[in-house]
C-alpha cells in the first residue's frame, strides 16, 4: 500500500488470497513467501479477529479503535498486528478483486506482489511486444502475452510448421503441418485473446537491416535458434534504445536473460556470456566449427515449458512494473536434470565495444509502489 493512501487512511479489504493455519507452535498468516510467522499464541485470536474484521473495508483507524475496545489490545500491540497484516500484503483498497473481470485472477498475483493490478494491467494493455521465433519457447510466450493482456503483439517467424514441433509448439494441431508458424500462432492467439492486436512478418532469420525494419516495440523477445542473432539483435537494440530479451534452452538448460534495457543494464557484449570457437587459432577454429555444424537441438517439451514460463515472467514484471525481473543483469538458467538454478552475471561493462556510449532512455518508475 502506498504511502499517499496510508495518509488519507482509505478503506481496504481483506485480499482473498489470504489463509491462516496453525502448524506445530506456529500460526501462519498468509501464506506463499510473504507469509507471516506467530509463535506467540496469545497473539493469535487478536490477529485472526483482526483479519476477519477486515473481510469488510475498513480504514486504519477503524482496525485500531476495534483492537483496542473489542478486543482489549494495548496500543503497540495493535500496530504490531496491524503492521503483520500490511506487510504480508494482505490487504488491499476496496475494490481490487473483480471476479467477472477476465483478469482478476492475475490482478490478485499483482496485489499480492505488492504493486496495483489496475496500473500493471493498463501497462501491460499499452505494450508492444515483438516475437522473434514463434517455436516451442515463442508459442507458449505469445499465448501467456496475449491472455495476460498485453496490448499488440508482432510474431516474426519465417519456417513452417512441422510433424516433429508437436512436442512442444502446443498451439499447433496436426492440421497446421506446412502452413507459416506465425500465421498459426497469430489465428490462435486471436481465438483466445481477441483484445491483443496480432500482426505477423513471415522472413527469413533477420539480418541487421532487416531488423531495422522492424516494428519498434517495447520488449523484443527473442527466441529464435538462428546462428548469431543474439548478437545482432543486441546490436540493434542497444542502437535504438529498445529493450530486449532471450529465452532458450542450452540442451537440457532452460535459459532467459540477461533482460537487456539499453544505457541502464548490461547488454549481451558486456560480458563473456557463451564459449566461442577460439579466434587466435584458425585451424582449430575450423575443425569445431565442422562439428558444431552437424548440431541438431534436443528440444524437449518441459524444458521450452521452463524457459518460457521464467522468461514471460520477467517480461510481465518488465512490462507491468511489479517485482524485480529475476534476469537484469544476470543470464538465468534452470538445470533441469538436477533442479541446479545457474546464474551469469551480466552486470554493465563500462567498457563494452557495444553499449559504453549509451545513456539510459527514460525511464518510468518500476516495481513496487
Ligand atoms: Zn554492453
Amino acid at each position: 500500500m502506498s504511502s499517499s493512501s496510508r495518509t488519507i487512511d482509505a478503506p481496504r479489504v481483506l485480499a482473498p488470497y489470504v489463509r491462516i493455519g496453525v502448524q506445530g507452535e506456529t500460526l501462519y498468516l498468509g501464506f506463499g513467501s510473504l507469509q507471516q510467522a506467530v509463535n506467540d499464541p496469545t497473539l493469535w485470536r487478536p490477529l485472526v479477529r483482526l483479519t476477519a474484521y477486515f473481510r469488510a473495508p475498513r480504514t486504519r483507524a477503524e482496525a485500531l479503535t476495534f483492537l483496542r475496545d473489542v478486543c482489549r489490545v494495548r496500543e503497540p500491540v495493535a500496530q504490531a498486528l496491524l503492521l503483520t497484516l500490511e506487510s504480508g500484503n494482505c490487504l488491499v483498497r476496496a475494490h481490487a478483486y473483480d471476479p467477472a473481470d477476465r483478469y482478476s485472477r492475475h490482478a490478485l498475483f499483482y496485489e499480492l506482489s505488492g504493486a496495483q493490478a489496475e496500473q500493471v494491467q493498463r501497462r501491460l494493455a499499452e505494450a508492444h511486444v515483438l516475437l522473434l521465433g514463434c517455436g516451442g519457447i515463442g508459442n507458449l510466450l505469445a499465448a501467456t502475452l496475449a491472455t495476460a493482456g498485453v496490448g499488440e503483439l508482432t510474431l516474426v517467424d519465417g519456417d513452417h510448421v512441422e510433424l516433429s514441433n508437436l512436442t512442444r509448439q502446443f498451439l499447433f494441431t496436426e492440421a497446421d503441418v506446412g502452413l507459416p508458424k506465425a500465421e498459426v500462432l497469430a489465428r490462435e492467439l486471436r481465438r483466445r485473446a481477441s483484445g491483443c492486436s496480432v500482426r505477423t512478418i513471415v522472413g527469413s532469420a533477420p539480418d541487421a537491416e532487416s531488423l531495422r525494419a522492424l516494428p519498434e516495440a517495447d520488449l523484443i523477445l527473442v527466441s529464435a535458434d538462428s546462428a548469431g542473432i543474439t548478437g545482432l539483435v543486441n546490436a540493434h537494440c542497444v542502437d535504438s534504445g529498445q529493450v530486449w530479451l532471450n529465452a532458450c534452452y542450452v540442451n537440457d538448460i532452460a535459459v532467459w536473460g540477461p533482460l537487456v534495457i539499453p544505457g541502464e543494464t548490461g547488454c549481451w557484449d558486456c560480458q563473456a556470456l557463451t564459449a566461442r570457437p577460439p579466434m587466435d587459432d584458425p585451424e582449430l577454429a575450423e575443425l569445431i566449427s565442422s562439428v558444431n555444424g552437424r548440431y541438431q537441438a534436443p528440444s524437449n517439451g518441459p524444458v521450452n515449458m521452463l524457459a518460457s514460463s521464467l522468461a514471460v515472467m520477467d517480461v510481465l514484471r518488465h512490462l507491468g512494473g511489479f517485482g524485480v525481473p529475476a534476469s537484469r543483469n544476470r543470464r538465468m538458467g534452470v538445470w533441469t536434470h538436477d533442479l541446479a538454478l545457474d546464474t551469469q552475471s551480466a552486470e554493465r561493462d563500462p567498457g563494452c565495444p557495444t553499449c559504453a556510449s549509451i545513456r539510459p532512455v527514460t525511464q518510468e518508475p518500476q516495481g513496487a509502489r
